[in-house]
């Protein structure tokens, strides 16, 4: 970590750190920047670790809830996903630059180095440099579980009748089709008297 002040005009002169005695320019905690580091650090809220969730299939990766967003190594849409991750912490200091740190394409690795500014003990603006490291794992998204596992649901809904006639499963199919009610649905099977519709999300089930 690094840390600065940023200097003020019209100042000159020294003073003593108060809690070590080091001559200084005088700033308005009077502490020189070693002291200060030791009695403030303005990243404290953030996070230094996090989890990132990325679908190997379409390379995507989350960002929470369940928005899945296309990104490559490096690009501006992956960074912007790593710093949402890091929630409210952040926006208790000015962010005034982040980038990433190189790391092995294939070390399942990111890092990000955040530059944040923050005015602390009387009007002094402390400037700190960190890195925030996030661990990638895979996880396929919903999407692409939807065509990669056919055969993967969780809920059914079966549909009978008792008839020889078909003419009623050929206007529930225009009613479905009309109502976009088949758009969540992973698989569709024949069966004596009807047919299975499975799903991931019961919640999908439920509409149909
Ligand atoms: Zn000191
Ligand atoms: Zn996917």
């Amino acid at each position: 970590m690094e840390y600065t002040f940023e200097s003020k005009p019209g100042t000159t002169g020294f003073i003593l750190c108060c809690q070590c005695g080091t001559q200084i320019e005088p700033n308005p905690s009077n502490m020189c920047v070693a002291c200060l580091r030791t009695q403030v650090d303005i990243t404290e809220g953030i996070p230094k670790q996090g989890v990132l969730y990325f679908c190997r299939n379409c390379e995507r990766y989350l960002q929470p809830p369940n928005h899945w967003v296309a990104a490559q190594l490096e690009s501006r849409e992956l960074l912007s996903v790593c710093l949402k991750k890091l929630g409210g912490g952040l926006k208790t200091v000015r962010l005034i630059d982040a980038g990433f740190v190189w790391t092995e394409p294939h070390s399942q690795r990111i890092k990000t180095k955040l530059t944040v500014q923050k005015e602390v003990l009387n009007g002094a603006v402390l400037q700190q440099v960190f890195v925030v490291e996030f661990i990638v794992k895979n996880h396929m998204c919903d999407d692409c579980h939807r065509v990669e596992a056919k055969d993967f649901w969780r809920a059914c809904v079966q549909i009978r009748q008792k008839t020889k006639h078909k003419k009623t499963f050929y206007y529930l199919e225009q009613i479905i089709l009309k109502h976009k009610a088949h758009v969540n649905t992973v698989n569709i099977k024949p069966c004596h008297e009807g047919l299975d519709f499975f799903y991931i999300q019961q919640q999908d089930a439920r509409k149909l």
